[in-house]
């Protein structure tokens, strides 16, 4: 659908940008709204970009009243599992109230598409492995109750406006585009694969793995890390599939899990050194495993994860931070 106009929310943020690279080579037409609260300005070349926050409903409205999107694709979150059990205010108005207001706001403006990033967090602990959709909803963090929070209006949306919608449940988003200027820079750093490569390149002299006594065969979380690039892919595919179906909720994964010692391990040989992280308490919130079944994804968009390979997500890693160690603080 070349010429397809999008407003992309968060779309200066680290998973929001990688689309925003694959939307615009895919001939769509971006519009970016962020707050730059966590996102770069410097990730996003060739698009209009607004500075802007959801929770200023109004300005929002008014752009929106101004302008005509075929989608709407919803990025803009606060997404830290830990954090979000200590400060969930921030999580119940950054994702839930700002939610609400762009569907208001596209409920006034006659806006009836939107794909918005949800999460495995939905789940919480489960009861079955890989997951599938129809897996109980039993988020353990705030972070996941709001996103499933957000679902549920979706689903109200739909039935009462018309709103068509698709929640993309991801797991673990991991990998960049270093050739195009894109990684991954969060301040401060909490995922596993930055920080166990920000440590293999002396950046920092620790590396905590939370827990060591889990339920798993090394004693370490499982998780299913999955390349930005291929959730790009797959937004594309879930705006083009809203045509024919009004609801979609798909999760986002390779099938595949990989425990918090063997990312330390993949980096370790990737970089030539044996990395020695030290254990530390498990982390709020943090489910033993988490793996997708990406059947429903392929059935229903033919998508399915094809840069996720972890040797590549490790090396793109390495070579992003290795060439900007302050991250995009130093691209100009
Ligand atoms: N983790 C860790 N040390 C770190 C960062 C993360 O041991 O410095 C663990 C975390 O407890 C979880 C896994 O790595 O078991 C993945 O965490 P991450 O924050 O990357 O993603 P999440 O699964 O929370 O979305």
């Amino acid at each position: 659908m070349p010429n397809t106009e999008i407003l992309v929310i968060g779309g200066a943020g680290y998973v929001g940008s990688h689309f925003v690279l694959y939307a615009l080579k895919h001939g769509c037409r971006v519009c970016v709204w962020d707050n730059l609260s966590t996102g770069h300005r410097s990730a996003l070349r060739d698009v209009r970009f607004l500075a802007g926050d959801l929770n200023d409903r109004e300005a929002f409205q008014a752009h929106l009243a101004g302008n005509r999107y075929h989608t709407i694709f919803h990025f803009a979150a606060s997404c830290l599992v830990g954090e979000s059990v200590v400060n969930p205010a921030k999580y119940y108005e950054n994702n839930v109230i700002a939610a609400f207001n762009m569907l208001e706001a596209m409920r006034a403006t006659g806006h009836d598409r939107v794909v918005f990033s949800s999460t495995c967090s939905v789940y919480g602990l489960p009861e079955e492995l890989p997951i599938r959709e129809g897996h109980a909803k039993n988020p353990i963090s705030p972070y996941g109750k709001t996103k499933l929070a957000i679902e549920w209006m979706l689903e109200d949306y739909s039935a009462a406006y018309g709103i068509r919608w698709a929640a993309l449940r991801y797991f673990n988003a991991a990998g960049c585009e270093p050739d195009e200027g894109l990684g991954e820079d969060h301040d401060p750093e909490t995922h596993l694969i930055p920080n166990v490569v920000r440590h293999a390149l002396d950046l920092d002299p620790r590396l905590v793995i939370f827990g060591n006594d889990y339920p798993t065969p090394d004693g370490t979380c499982i998780r299913d890390y999955i390349h930005v690039t291929d959730l790009a892919e797959a937004h594309i595919a879930a705006m083009r599939k809203l045509d024919e179906i009004p609801q979609i909720r798909l999760n986002l994964g390779t099938g595949t899990g990989l425990s918090n010692l063997q990312v330390v391990e993949a980096v370790s040989s990737a970089c030539g050194k044996k990395l020695e992280p030290v254990f530390g308490p498990r982390r709020p919130g943090d489910p033993p495993e988490l793996v997708a079944d990406p059947g429903e994804a392929f059935r229903m968009l033919q998508w399915q994860a094809r840069r996720s390979h972890p040797d590549r997500i490790v090396a793109e890693v390495l070579r992003w931070m290795s060439d900007h160690p302050g991250g995009y603080a130093e691209v100009h």
